[in-house]
């Protein structure tokens, strides 16, 4: 087959990797039919084998061995930069995401005379703020991106600011910037998966006969929240890649509607048959708090059910569904991105409901 795009994913298995793995190989696919290599650190997942990529196992952190793996991928046309990697401060987050963005981009540019566009994408933190600096320096939603950088350190920024720079340097190279908020979707390698973590939290409910109390704030429970479903966020990187309106420039990317958590509890506890709890009020209830311990409750609902074999501290992310559910979620607009030419959406319920499918009928939850 003779291919008219050669795409680069990098971060194959995270939770829009995984979509872009899904979507990209497809026969109606714009700027396809495209081939597709895809890289991550773990060796290729049963849940990801299906999928026709070419998978390569490296780790970008090490510039010896991201140049030895994949200066030797010549024909690649198209970068999607959908990985991160987390630390303890967000010093050290720019520190280590800015040398693994450069480790690739010092590999690729120089090796892949035919590449065209890089997608980068980043987050709704763009506009609030780092893990570290939440609630000191946010924008007034809603957020638009044209919004001036906070005056606090962000990785995003150092990441765009390293795309800039070296996008400059190659005649013809483009590049686009995706902002999205809360994801909705698969993946169980993802650091942060919202919606696989609440279904684990709802399976161990069920097992121990216990309600599915909400571990969060009033502002949590009932103001209005959105996201961003991981497949549209694909679309939006793909058009992004493809059409000449959407070149050199940063786009939020969120479903398009707005809902509240205290509907989609019902939801969540519907589809795993728990006694639906709500916001309880009194002290903070928390994840991290509930959900101690719970290793073995785990490691016996795998068995129990049948799973694909997961540990919890790697499927449970409790402090990521704590701080979602902590506050008000502050909303951007799609506005730029439709104005550009980009009309998806996504109907954040039947979202929510799709992934949660997904993940049972793939044997990570029961
Ligand atoms: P995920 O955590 O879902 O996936 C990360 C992927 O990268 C995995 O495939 C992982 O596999 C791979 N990976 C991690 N480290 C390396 C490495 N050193 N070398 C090679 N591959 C690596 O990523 P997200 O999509 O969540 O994150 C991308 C961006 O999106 C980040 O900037 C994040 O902040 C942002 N974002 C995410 C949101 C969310 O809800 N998840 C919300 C808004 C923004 P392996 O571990 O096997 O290497």
């Amino acid at each position: 087959l003779n291919y008219e795009s050669v795409a680069l994913v990098v971060g194959i298995t995270g939770i829009v990797g995984n979509s872009l793995a899904e979507i990209l190989p497809l026969s109606d696919t714009p700027g396809g039919p495209w081939k597709v290599y895809g890289v991550a650190r773990r060796p290729r997942p049963p849940w990801d084998a299906n999928h026709p990529v070419e998978y390569i196992q490296c780790d970008i952190s090490n510039p010896v061995e991201t140049q030895s793996r994949l200066s030797g991928l010549k024909d690649v046309t198209h970068l999607f930069y959908v990985t991160w990697a987390s630390r303890s401060t967000e010093a050290e987050n720019c520190e280590i995401n800015s040398k693994m963005f450069k480790n690739l981009l010092n590999c690729i540019i120089p090796n892949a005379p035919k590449l065209q566009h890089i997608c980068l994408q980043t987050g709704k933190k763009h506009y609030f703020g780092s893990f570290d600096s939440y609630g000191m320096v946010a924008h007034d939603p809603p957020y638009s991106e044209d919004l001036p950088r906070l005056n606090a350190p962000n990785f995003y920024y150092n990441l765009e600011d390293i795309l800039f720079e070296e996008v400059a340097k190659k005649d013809g190279l483009t590049w686009s910037v995706h902002r999205p908020g809360t994801i909705f979707g698969f993946s169980p390698y993802s650091m942060m998966n919202i919606i696989c973590t609440l279904c684990v939290y709802a399976a161990i409910c069920k097992h121990e006969g216990a309600a599915l109390r909400f571990p969060g704030t009033k502002e949590g429970w009932s103001s209005y929240s959105e996201a961003s479903d991981a497949d549209l966020i694909a679309e939006q990187e793909i058009w992004a890649a493809v059409d000449p309106y959407a070149k050199n420039e940063a786009f939020n990317c969120s479903n398009g509607d707005v809902f509240m958590w205290k509907h989609f509890w019902k939801v969540l506890a519907e589809l795993f048959e728990v006694e639906c709890g709500e916001f309880e009020g009194g002290e903070r209830l928390t994840l991290v708090e509930l959900m101690k311990d719970k290793e073995c409750v785990w490691d016996e609902i795998v068995k129990e059910n049948n799973l694909v074999p997961t540990k919890l501290k790697d499927i449970g992310m409790w402090w990521f569904v704590d701080y979602i559910l902590g506050s008000e979620y502050p909303l951007d607009t799609m506005n730029k991105s439709k104005e550009h030419g980009f009309m998806g959406f996504r109907n954040s319920k039947s979202s929510f409901i799709r992934w949660i499918d997904e993940l049972k009928d793939s044997k990570i939850v029961p």
